[in-house]
């Protein structure tokens, strides 16, 4: 999407035309891969359609094609990086501004009912999916910078935004981070995310994780994530917040093994960063808290 954007250098119309151009390509490499698999055959599958575990395979014989039990299935395009593509476009991302924001909704809105009308015109299940995107989020903006430079909000820092998110290091409070991303959960039936990041331990403000869990149900978010951390002394099998001295123990680092501080990345928990990716250790570097639940004072909706 932020190459789309770029693409177009500000011109809606024609962004319009190469987001089109993009889908019905993606769509035709779906309908590909899946006649392809749909040309092997259910002895291929001994287990999943052999025993009659994928719905309708239970009335097909051995040497039938699986065409009409892979039909069942969902064929997904997914995107990332609205944020960078809404700054290329119009200057502002969609945590600064309500007009990015409408735009945003439109574009996605815009994709998602070129996912219904596929699934009308084959009559197959296309959906739209709000990319986590691992690797993709690095690659992609390596090769866009290569090629386009660094453009400011856009192609400057190590990774794209993920799928509708508002960016990792826009500061911005838990509640209206939901509130502008609760709307793309509709659109996005393929999955999607919204999280916030807490600082400081969930157990000591209860009220305030209350209050978050019950915004994303009232605005609509369809799958939320609430990330805090949660350190662990392997030594005396303390978990909790560490901050430099154990609170059970008393040990410092410097006295014996490493704190483990577990961390959570598109959807992973994790110890520590090593095994991933410069654009995914980037991001979280980059990330700014929502929330403190050590603070008492917390805005209310
Ligand atoms: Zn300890």
């Amino acid at each position: 999407m932020p190459r789309l954007a770029i693409l177009s250098v500000g011109n809606l119309k024609e962004f319009y035309a190469k987001l089109d151009e993009m889908m019905s390509l993606c769509v035709d490499q779906l309908l590909d891969r899946f006649e392809i698999q749909c040309l092997k055959k259910v002895r291929n599958y001994p287990f999943l359609m052999g025993d009659g575990v994928w719905l309708d395979s239970e009335k097909l014989g051995p040497d039938d094609e699986v065409r009409e039990v892979l039909k069942h299935g969902t064929l997904t395009v997914g995107f990332i990086g609205l944020a960078e593509c809404l700054k290329s476009l119009i200057g502002e991302h969609h945590g600064e501004s309500p007009k990015a924001q409408e735009l945003g909704l439109e574009i996605v809105g815009h994709m998602r009912k070129y996912m219904d009308d596929s699934s009308a015109k084959y009559k197959l299940n296309f959906s739209l999916l709000a990319t986590p995107a691992e690797g993709l989020s690095g690659r992609f903006v390596e090769i866009d910078k290569k090629r386009f430079g660094k453009i400011p909000g856009v192609t400057d820092r190590d990774y794209y935004t993920n799928s509708f998110h508002v960016p990792v290091y826009f500061p911005i409070n838990a509640y209206n981070k939901i509130k502008l991303e609760a709307p793309y959960h509709e659109f996005t039936n393929g999955g999607h995310i919204t999280y916030i990041e807490l600082d400081g331990d969930p157990t000591k403000n209860l009220d305030a994780f209350e209050s978050v869990i019950r915004c994303m149900k009232e605005n609509g978010v369809g799958y939320g994530a609430i990330n805090h951390p949660v350190d662990h002394d392997p030594e005396c099998g303390f978990n909790g917040i560490i901050d430099d001295t154990c609170p059970k123990c008393g040990r410092t680092e410097e006295d014996g093994a490493a704190f483990e501080r577990i961390r959570r990345i598109t959807g992973y928990l994790v110890g520590t960063l090593d095994r991933f990716n410069n654009a995914k250790r980037s991001e979280v570097k980059d990330r700014v808290k929502h929330l403190n639940a050590d603070n008492s004072k917390i805005e209310t909706l």
